[in-house]
């Protein structure tokens, strides 16, 4: 195998993602040290202020949406570097260790992209993230969630106009019955919380026991 990696290194080369210095073929990573480095991780658990209805119990965010993490991203978003996967796969499995009760989560649920969204980009992250963590810790990951119609991005938006962006947006699938489950929901950035409130909302209407939420980066 280590020889196979070495000619492959030969053919492509690894770069880090963010910063494009050379590593080391073993790197499974593909970010250096310098900017692993960089990565600002928050204190948890992570409560933010939030004056409207919480249908969430607890919220965590592995770290803050800036630099670094803000970089890798949009590049595993928008330019398809799912090599990245790796990191955020570490990131997210180190943090649940410390962090999260995991034991009393029964499903993780992926907070769901349109279907339209999903064809475009051929992947939704929060599934790849939550797949990660189902894997790390033997946990169903449930798609219990869909969203029903297209909405704009949710950045640029002021947080009244998020919260009306996403009302009503998401449905229980008809198939899953979650009463009395305990949800993590799994989402890539928490900003104002609009998403992560409107399908926990929905999960608590259809009857989950608890719903709370862990994603990836908050903004800062
Ligand atoms: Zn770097």
């Amino acid at each position: 195998l280590s020889l196979f990696l070495a000619l492959a290194d030969l053919i492509y080369p690894a770069v880090c993602q963010t910063c494009g210095v050379r590593l080391k073929f073993t790197n499974t990573k593909f970010l250096c040290q310098d900017c692993l480095d960089e990565v600002s991780y928050t204190q948890a658990p992570c409560f933010l202020s939030y004056e409207k209805k919480v249908y969430f119990d607890k919220l965590w965010s592995v770290c803050i949406y800036n630099g670094v993490v803000k970089k890798c991203i949009h590049l595993f978003k928008y330019k398809n570097r799912l090599c990245l996967l790796n990191a955020f796969e570490e990131m997210l499995t180190n943090f649940t260790k410390k962090f999260v009760d995991i034991e009393k989560i029964d499903w993780l649920a992926p907070v769901p992209l349109h279907r339209t969204t999903f064809s475009q980009r051929g992947f939704n992250q929060s599934r790849l993230l939550a797949k990660s963590l189902s894997k790390a810790f033997d946990k169903r990951l449930c798609n219990c969630l869909l969203k029903a119609r297209p909405t704009v991005s949710q950045s640029g938006l002021t947080k009244h106009q998020r919260s009306a962006n996403v009302k009503g947006v998401f449905k229980i699938k008809k198939t899953t019955n979650i009463k009395d489950k305990t949800i993590l929901l799994i989402d890539d950035v928490f900003t104002t919380g609009s998403t992560i409130n409107e399908c926990s909302k929905v999960l608590r209407r259809a009857g989950a026991r608890s719903v709370e939420a862990l994603t990836l980066a908050r903004g800062a």
